[in-house]
């Protein structure tokens, strides 16, 4: 394949635990204002939560778009959110949806805003497939963790009105954080309260890295010495949980899914026989 500028084969550092199917990665912004605490793109964005808007965009996407293969998955978005508060007025991600839609991509949103919905009429249209994140639905914690992201609530409403619309869905629980986000209510909680509205859940575990853990511990301070416990294990620039720790998670959530009749997989947690479909609510 030719150079691509914005488009790009979608390659998380190389993770041998990474199960995603052979996919495109497109970022319409650099960086994402909701800021999220544990959010990973701070260790190799510069001045990440700073959003930007790419220069000639539209005009370099269509270049790129013919030296990818006809019918690739195009997954907006992996190191941003495709719908930040400027897509209101800006529209980029709109406008890139009707020329992937015009061409038959499939596409992929990953997103934590109900923005999306404004364009449920175009993915309705194509062959598409939105993952919300949801982390939590306790305002106090949210409003902690994600502080400029639109509320869990309102995120729970794209689910319901994407499902009315017929376009496949995903929830993302992700991540489990230990102490905060990590124990059995708040997993089930946030599953029973989504799962009409879903096809799969996609679970994993906060695996933080320099900055990400400087800022949970900084806004957690009781928690700085637990986690310089647990958080011994290394995969690349990445923390992890002792893998006992992260499999009962992981199989507490697959279970929940399971109940609801729930698809189910988790990412990059070296679980895979545990997925139920393709890691990444592609194959929903
Ligand atoms: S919404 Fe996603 S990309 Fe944006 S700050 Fe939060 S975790 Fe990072």
């Amino acid at each position: 394949m030719s150079t691509t500028n914005i488009i790009r084969l979608f390659d998380p550092w190389n993770s041998e635990l990474c199960t995603c199917p052979s996919k495109f990665s497109l970022n319409p912004y650099t960086g994402c204002n909701y800021s999220c605490l544990y959010c990973y793109i701070t260790s190799f964005i510069p001045n990440a939560f700073h959003l930007r808007v790419k220069v000639d965009l539209i005009k370099r996407i269509i270049r790129d778009l013919t030296k990818i293969p006809d019918n690739a998955l195009i997954a907006m978005s992996n190191s941003s959110d495709p719908y930040p508060e400027i897509e209101k007025e800006r529209e980029l991600t709109r406008e890139i949806l009707k020329i992937l839609k015009t061409n038959n991509f499939r596409v992929i949103i990953t997103t934590k805003s109900n923005i999306v919905i404004r364009d449920i009429d175009i993915l309705q249209k194509m062959n598409s497939a939105i993952s919300i994140t949801i982390t939590t639905f306790n305002e106090n914690i949210s409003n902690r963790l994600e502080p400029f992201a639109p509320k869990p609530k309102d995120r729970l409403e794209a689910l319901k009105e994407a499902k009315k619309a017929k376009i496949r869905t995903s929830l993302r629980l992700d991540p489990l954080i230990p102490d905060i986000t990590d124990n059995r209510d708040n997993i089930c909680d946030v599953i029973e309260k989504c799962a009409k509205y879903i096809d799969q859940v996609i679970v994993s575990t906060f695996k933080p890295r320099f900055d990400s853990m400087k800022r949970i511990t900084n806004a957690y301070p009781q928690l700085k010495e637990k986690y310089n416990f647990i958080y011994r294990e290394r995969e690349g620039n990445s923390l992890y949980l002792p893998l006992d720790l992260r499999l009962s998670l992981i199989e507490l959530a697959r279970n929940e899914a399971i109940k609801h009749n729930l698809k189910f997989s988790s990412c990059r947690e070296g679980f895979s026989y545990l997925n139920t479909t393709t890691c990444d609510g592609s194959g929903i």
